[in-house]
């Protein structure tokens, strides 16, 4: 048996309404029942105490003939009025009474009301006879030239207040079920349509677990209902863009691979021909295949580190901190001692200039990520003979470097990565207020043009492929940089002019 928090929100609210609408009605009648019975027996009461005063000034009138004149007026007045009066002397005995059936001549009466009557008081009750009547008793005191004599009973019978009562009661309670039952059917109703968007997210959310992406509501309801329908929407949004991200990623992972892997077969089999081959062309065509080597194994790094950065991304959605506190600067110095001989081998002078140390709790390894990344490229988009410089440094107000119009960029994944950051909330706010440390990599290179800087940090996006290739990248360094400032918490901006140099700044919260 379930409980009642776990019926269909159909049947808890038609047993609420059926409850609400019982008790208000039951409530309210029961009111309505006490007031209208309340005035019906006071109305009682008044008249029956003025047949009480009628019939004590009878008795008061023949006081000194009671057997026969008072005796006969009082019958004359039972004839007219229905009431029985038994007269009493201030003893409580009987003195007259009309019945013939069961006179009480002589018997004292204990009534309440004849004693409230001998001691001088009106007053009226009510009691249920052995024969199940309900009855209404009153006392009159009886008073002869100033003097009290006696006292009057008068009974009337009430039956018919007491139907009254009962009929209204039935009358309530058919009212209150009737209402119960319309209350109940108001319910199901209401609920139906209150779960009516409930019921089609419900079946959005089945498409969505059975793989089908596409699965979207209608949003509608109640503001919250609303809200949830927009919610579901944008989650199955981001979930179907996530999707087509990786697919897109393994395709282009994939169409990569298969470059260099032709490349080496299309230099391996004119080897394996009969004709005798020359001993220069051999030993060309295997340092030809081992260049393509040393291309697929570099983008097999790349998409390794990418994975392992994704992973990062998935097990841990806080930012990656370090217990040891490192010099941003010396790591730079690092990484530029160990990109010399390439920026030697290119004829590109490749500088850091000089500063204080500036430390801070980060991941060395992804910081060497980014900046790896960032010099190399620097290195492989400047022409012979020019420049990349690094610097570091700290600012305290805030996220924005110096040199206005740089542009915010990350890839995709780290875009989303920041979004979230973003509606965390006090990451933010805190952030502007936090000294911020950045380092610079500047170069004199050919620069990206303007409508290709917003989309650099995505994975496989090069500006000219047949360029890019000859340089042997696979647009993923930018990417992997990206990824790993998201993961430090950092961001990078990129400001470029093409022909003339790029400055790709990378900041992060100290
Ligand atoms: P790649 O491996 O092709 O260099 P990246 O992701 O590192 O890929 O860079 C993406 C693209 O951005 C590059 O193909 C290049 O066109 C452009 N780019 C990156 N850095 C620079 C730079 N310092 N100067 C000019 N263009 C750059």
């Amino acid at each position: 048996m379930r409980r009642p928090g776990q019926w269909p929100l159909a049947a808890q609210l038609a047993l609420a309404f059926a409850l609400v609408t019982v008790l208000a009605l039951g409530g309210s009648g029961a009111l309505l029942l006490y007031q209208s019975s309340a005035r019906l027996l006071a109305g009682r009461a008044e008249s029956t105490l003025a047949w009480g005063q009628a019939a004590a000034g009878l008795a008061a009138e023949y006081w000194s003939d009671p057997r026969e004149g008072m005796t006969l007026a009082l019958y004359r007045f039972h004839q007219q009025s229905g009431i029985r009066p038994v007269v009493v002397d201030t003893d409580g005995r009987v003195v007259a009474d009309v019945s013939s059936e069961t006179p009480l001549l002589g018997e004292r009466l204990t009534h309440p009301e004849l004693q409230a009557a001998l001691a001088g008081r009106t007053a009226t009750g009510t009691r249920r006879l052995s024969t199940g009547e309900w009855v209404m008793y009153g006392g009159v005191p009886v008073v002869v030239s100033g003097e009290q004599v006696g006292a009057v009973l008068v009974a009337a019978g009430i039956g018919a207040v007491r139907d009254a009562q009962r009929d209204l009661l039935r009358q309530l309670a058919l009212v209150a079920g009737a209402m119960a039952a319309l209350a109940v059917l108001l319910g199901v109703l209401l609920a139906r349509y209150l779960t009516r968007p409930l019921v089609r997210l419900r079946a959005a959310v089945a498409r969505l677990a059975r793989g089908q992406l596409d699965a979207r509501v209608e949003p509608g309801g109640s503001s919250e209902l609303r809200d949830l329908g927009h919610g579901f929407n944008r989650m199955a949004e981001e979930l179907g863009r996530l999707d087509q991200q990786r697919r897109a990623f393994v395709a282009d992972a994939s169409h990569e691979l298969r470059t260099p892997i032709a490349a080496i077969r299309a230099l391996a089999e004119p080897l394996l021909s009969d004709r005798p081959i020359d001993v220069a062309v051999y030993k060309e065509h295997l340092h030809d295949i081992v260049h393509e080597c040393e291309r697929a194994g570099r983008l097999v790094n790349s998409l390794l580190e990418l994975a392992r950065l994704d992973m990062r991304a998935e097990s841990r959605s806080q930012v990656s901190q370090a217990a040891e506190p490192i010099d941003l600067r010396r790591v730079a110095v690092e990484v530029v001692h160990a990109l010399e001989p390439l920026a030697a081998e290119r004829g590109v002078r490749l500088a850091i200039l000089p500063g204080e140390p500036v430390m801070a709790r980060a991941d060395a390894h992804l910081v060497e990520a980014v900046l790896g990344n960032l010099v190399e490229n620097g290195i492989k988009y400047t022409p012979r003979g020019g420049a990349v410089q690094v610097s570091v440094g700290v600012n305290v107000d805030g996220d924005r470097t110096e040199g206005g119009a740089s542009l915010s960029a990350g890839s995709e994944r780290a875009g989303a990565a920041e979004r979230r950051r973003r509606a965390g909330g006090e990451r933010d706010g805190a952030a502007s207020q936090r000294p911020v440390a950045w380092i610079k990599v500047a170069d004199t290179g050919i620069g990206i043009p303007k409508e290709h800087q917003a989309r650099i940090f995505e994975r496989f996006y090069r500006v000219d492929k047949a360029r890019s290739r000859a340089t042997g990248g696979a647009g993923l360094g930018l990417a992997i940089a990206a990824e790993a400032a998201a993961r430090l918490g950092g961001r990078i901006h990129v400001a470029s002019e093409s022909g003339r140099g790029s400055e790709f700044t990378f900041t992060l919260p100290l």
